[in-house]
């Protein structure tokens, strides 16, 4: 029986053709950046880029054998040529030490005779320094290294390594498609078209609020939010509740509510909601909160993001409180 190997993504089609011709003219790049929309299947098409590089019996086939030395091992996750580079347990950064680290077993040849993958991500939580050091062997990787870089945001890498990897991009994926393949996965009676738009048209992302709790949490962050703009609630006890869902779900979350009050205050009755189904929690809110307010939260919350993606570590509670304390009605200085 044929091993079980990554899934393709129908919407990721093109672009895997276009790797399958590179890899069957045996022109592969020392090193990629998989680039583009969070939740749009980068990880997934790392790994069956590296089971393709790894499988022993490439026949010309749009996929890996399923039966080789090398698809066993990747399946069974112990392949001693796949290296992945990751943030430590306990870390937010990719340091110098695991960069050492990586070059040093870069410098002894693949055991199996084979190409040597490197998967590396969050690519934009790499330190200046690790960055730095791991330059030249990005530049001059020894033959058999291909090098994947994963970024959600690669415009924090630095450009000098960016300037040395062939870019694979990921746009948001067509809503018929993603649908198509989210229907087949939502817990019964979610909508996947409701699911797909909170998610930002990020298929694989839309399945993660369901997993990690966002799309249940989504009720209780509108809840505050509303009690914040009509000043019924202390914005201390909010930041605190909000503290225990998890600030990037919050963070995700006010981001989203934020993009549909702007829409609220731009047209009655928008024809288009991200959240349809809190509208009449949201809509009284983005009247009790004016444009200034709504861009000041909505920035606030972009900057959150991306310290929650880079290697900075961020003080949640204040991050919090800031945000909170800036939302609660204050009738003597609101317009
Ligand atoms: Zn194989």
């Amino acid at each position: 029986m044929p091993l079980a190997l990554t899934e393709p993504l129908p919407w990721q089609a093109q672009i895997w053709q276009r790797f399958q011709a590179v890899l069957g003219a045996g022109r592969v790049p020392h090193a990629f950046l998989l680039r583009g929309t969070r939740g749009a299947g980068k990880h997934q098409f790392a790994r069956r880029m590296a089971e393709a590089l790894l499988c022993e019996a490439r026949s010309g086939e749009d996929r890996p054998c399923g039966h080789c030395r090398g698809c066993h091992l990747i399946a069974a996750d112990t392949h001693p040529d796949l290296i992945s580079v990751m943030p430590e347990e306990g870390k937010i950064a990719i340091g110098i030490e695991q960069v050492r680290d990586l070059i040093a077993q870069l410098g002894l040849t693949a055991r199996y005779g084979g190409f040597k993958v490197v998967v590396l991500s969050p690519a934009e939580r790499i330190t200046v320094p690790a960055a730095n050091t791991l330059l030249k062997t990005l530049e001059e990787p020894p033959g058999d290294a291909v090098f994947l870089l994963v970024s959600h945001y690669s415009s924090l890498l630095l450009p000098t390594i960016r300037s040395r990897c062939q870019f694979i991009e990921f746009p948001t994926p067509d809503e018929v498609d993603a649908i198509a393949w989210l229907s087949a996965r939502v817990p019964q009676g979610a909508d996947p078209l409701a699911l797909l738009r909170i998610a930002g048209g990020a298929p694989l992302g839309a399945c993660e609020m369901v997993e990690n709790g966002s799309y249940a949490s989504r009720e209780i962050v509108a809840e505050g939010l509303a009690g914040l703009a009509n000043g019924r609630v202390d914005p201390v006890a909010v930041a605190e509740r909000w503290r225990t869902i998890g600030v990037p779900i919050v963070v995700e979350n006010l981001m989203s509510f934020c993009q549909d009050m702007v829409r609220f205050r731009s047209a009655e009755g928008p024809p288009y909601l991200a959240n349809p189904d809190l509208a009449g929690a949201l809509q009284p809110v983005s009247q009790a909160l004016d444009f200034t307010r709504l861009y000041w939260l909505y920035d606030r919350c972009e900057s959150a993001r991306r310290s929650l993606h880079s290697a900075v570590r961020l003080n949640e509670r204040h991050l919090l409180e800031e945000i909170t304390a800036g939302l609660v009605a204050r009738p003597d200085s609101w317009g």
